[in-house]
């Protein structure tokens, strides 16, 4: 049995209301993540048919103690006042056996006291794609909450027609966002931001607890910290073509994970403006924007931490953000380029491959990995074919093989490299479509694939063949309902 404490519980009082989710009709576990569970020490047999109701809110591990967490947030750049765990309920923290702790989140547990006009539920739908979502982040090394199971009933949860209720059982270091502290900074309580922040440090920044500093000094060392990985989180989401689609500062993470994955999507074509979510209209969060949406939320919790460090002492860390952010996206894009040095002219092959890919709408996933392959004597390659403009493909793919020589390393290690960091294998709509229609007719046959292609992002064998296609036409226009 896995060991549960409640620390938030216990020591939080005033930041959350006490409560038990809300069992669905009928429901029993529909599907699991197996690495995950392994990671986590959980028993095979926990997942049998007789421990279903652990798995539906229904049956609690020992030291449980299940809770709403209460929050607010700027939602698309505007204060939206208190929001809070509107269906969610985190039942506990688990102990894992080298001494971390993992909150459990129960995500479609029902009606709380912050569910405001929703009914507290989720559909199996976008719990499928936050599951796959968030495993096939994990498994690029991009941080992100976990997704453990999948728990399914027959009883109908209404959206825009009926569908089928859905839990989630999500896992991560820790489920405090930008917006909890903005909660108590909005509601005039300094303490409670100040008690929050030093939970905060004591669980997941132990190494600062001891360090001779003055209280301000320490909680400006945190806060860069958090700019810091919220800048490498950004980086690495525009690295891999990831875009959230809903990055109100309630859903962003205090530790710069990923988290609550609505309408978000990959990239197919290579399209920088494009806009995931249908109901931001101004493009507020469209791919590109990203960056800078990250910011202005960083500059809100800031606000929100003004009462523990000076204002010299808030612009320092947030200073960080930009080189933070430069240094892993050029790292990451050099990698992806198959550079291992640095060089001048980096910064004009990677953007003059772009702006080709960008005119044309090439498929950004694939372009990189095609580029894996190129060898630095050969005048013609694959990725030629892909491109109408030949002349411009030509005049760069030049420009690409003289820097490739420059390198000194041979074609064989390059590639190898190269295809560690261009995927070859990425969460598309369509992929994420298929699995979700075979799972409503309560076939798990797809989302298993597709799950495990996903957690071998990297890998050129043939059973991933399908999984690594290019698009269908009609898999590029999909329209992703918000309402999830
Ligand atoms: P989101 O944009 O999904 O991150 O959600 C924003 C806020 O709405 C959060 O406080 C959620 O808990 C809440 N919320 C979203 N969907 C529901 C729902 N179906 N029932 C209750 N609250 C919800
Ligand atoms: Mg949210």
């Amino acid at each position: 049995m896995p060991q549960f404490e409640h620390h938030y519980f216990d020591q939080l009082p005033g930041f959350y209301t006490e409560l038990n989710p809300t069992p669905l009709k009928g429901s029993r576990l529909f599907y699991h993540s197996q690495p995950l569970a392994q990671e986590l020490g959980l028993d095979a047999a926990l997942f049998a048919e007789d421990h279903r109701e652990y798995w539906c809110g229904e049956r609690f591990f020992p030291g449980m103690k299940p809770l709403a967490q209460v929050y607010s947030g700027h939602q698309f750049g505007v204060w939206a006042g208190q929001l809070g765990d509107g269906r969610g309920i985190l039942l506990g923290e688990q102990k894992l056996s080298d001494g971390r702790y993992v909150d459990w989140h129960l995500k479609g547990a029902g009606l709380t006291p912050y569910s405001r006009m929703g009914d507290g539920r989720a559909v199996l739908r976008s719990v499928i794609r936050e599951f796959l979502a968030s495993e096939a982040l994990h498994h690029l090394s991009i941080p992100t909450t976990r997704a453990l199971t999948i728990s399914t009933s027959d009883e109908p949860v209404f959206r825009e027609q009926p569908e089928r209720g859905a839990m989630l059982i999500r896992v991560a270091e820790s489920h405090v966002r930008f917006g909890h502290f903005e909660h108590f900074y909005y509601r005039k309580q300094p303490e409670q931001v100040q008690q929050l922040a030093d939970y905060v440090i004591a669980h997941h920044w132990p190494e600062l607890v001891n360090l001779t500093a003055t209280p301000a000094e320490r909680y400006t060392l945190w806060f860069k910290d958090v700019v810091e990985r919220t800048a490498r989180l950004i980086a690495q989401w525009q690295c891999v073509g990831f875009a959230h689609g809903v990055m109100n500062t309630d859903n962003m993470s205090i530790l710069g994970l990923t988290i609550d994955f609505g309408p978000y999507g990959f990239l197919d074509d290579y399209q920088p403006g494009h806009i995931c979510n249908h109901s931001d209209h101004q493009g507020r969060y469209s791919f590109d924007n990203q960056p800078a949406a990250a910011y202005w939320n960083l500059h809100r919790l800031a606000q929100a931490l003004s009462g523990l460090m000076s204002t010299e002492q808030l612009e320092s860390a947030l200073n960080a953000y930009e080189p933070a952010l430069m240094a892993t996206y050029g790292q990451t894009m050099r990698n992806k380029l198959g550079f291992f040095t640095q060089s001048k002219q980096d910064n004009d092959i990677l953007t003059g491959l772009l702006s080709m890919m960008e005119n044309e709408g090439r498929d950004y996933t694939r372009t990189f990995r095609l580029l894996s392959d190129v060898e630095q004597q050969q005048q013609n390659t694959a990725l030629r074919d892909d491109f109408i403009d030949r002349d411009a493909f030509d005049r760069w793919y030049q420009d690409y093989r003289q820097r490739l020589q420059q390198e000194n390393v041979d074609d064989a290690t390059r590639q190898q490299a190269m295809k560690k960091a261009n995927p070859r294998i990425i969460l598309r709509n369509y992929l994420a479509q298929q699995a979700i229609e075979k799972a409503e007719q309560d076939d798990v046959s797809a989302l298993a694939q597709l799950h495990q292609a996903l957690c071998n992002p990297f890998s050129d064998a043939a059973e991933y063949d399908a999984m690594a296609a290019l698009p269908p036409d009609w898999g590029k226009h999909l329209e992703i309902s918000c309402s999830s």
